[in-house]
């Protein structure tokens, strides 16, 4: 991990198909290295599917709870912005496209190759997160693990998980499922 206000804004893009505590560890990574950090909820306009169940709206709210709960009273000033954004055809323009639609950013944090790869087109620094309970702490384990009935909150915020039984998760997992 490199120093600590290193950046001013960093970016942390993401899917949070569901926020899990391993997207926690993601943030609070970054803003060991940065003053603020930008949140992308990106594949904003996929929804009520097996990979996307939920709404770009569902993922912001349980992020809110989460980073609340955690963060205190620094929430409002170390998290600038959670922004919804839909992908685009073309990624080699994603990162010109985030500059339009979000504020000034001065590197990314990813695990993803892809992502990194087209911030480094660009030339923003990218750091590399240090995984947490990699295992379990997976959007496609818990998906897969709220449609078979395994115990997919345990890697989950207990605020998180409490909103995802109110919105009926798993149920629509398996509802999904079974239109396949
Ligand atoms: P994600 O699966 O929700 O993961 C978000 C971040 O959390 C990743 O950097 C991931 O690293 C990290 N992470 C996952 N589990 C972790 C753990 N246990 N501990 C620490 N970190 C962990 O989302 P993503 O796939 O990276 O999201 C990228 C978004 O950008 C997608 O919505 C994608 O569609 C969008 N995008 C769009 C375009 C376009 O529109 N053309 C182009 C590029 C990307 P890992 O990747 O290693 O899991």
């Amino acid at each position: 991990m490199e120093e600590q206000g290193k950046y001013q804004r960093i970016v942390v893009p993401g899917r949070f198909q569901p926020p899990h505590l391993g997207h926690l560890e993601l943030i609070k990574q970054a803003l060991k290295i940065a003053d603020e950090a930008l949140i992308i909820v990106g594949s904003a306009q996929e929804s009520y599917t097996i990979n996307n169940p939920l709404t770009a709206g569902e993922r912001i709210e349980a992020l809110i709870l989460m980073l609340r709960h955690e963060l205190g009273s620094s929430f409002c000033e170390r998290i600038t912005l959670i922004a919804p954004i839909p992908d685009i055809a073309m990624n080699k323009v994603w990162v010109q496209y985030l500059r339009m639609m979000l504020p000034r950013f001065d590197a990314v944090i990813t695990g993803n190759e892809l992502v990194a790869m087209l911030f480094e087109d660009m030339g923003y620094p990218v750091v590399k997160p240090v995984m947490y309970r990699r295992g379990e702490c997976s959007g496609t384990v818990i998906r897969r693990r709220a449609l078979e009935g395994g115990d997919w909150r345990s890697c989950l915020h207990p605020l998180v998980a409490e909103y995802l039984d109110s919105i009926g998760f798993s149920e629509r997992l398996r509802r999904l499922a079974a239109k396949l």
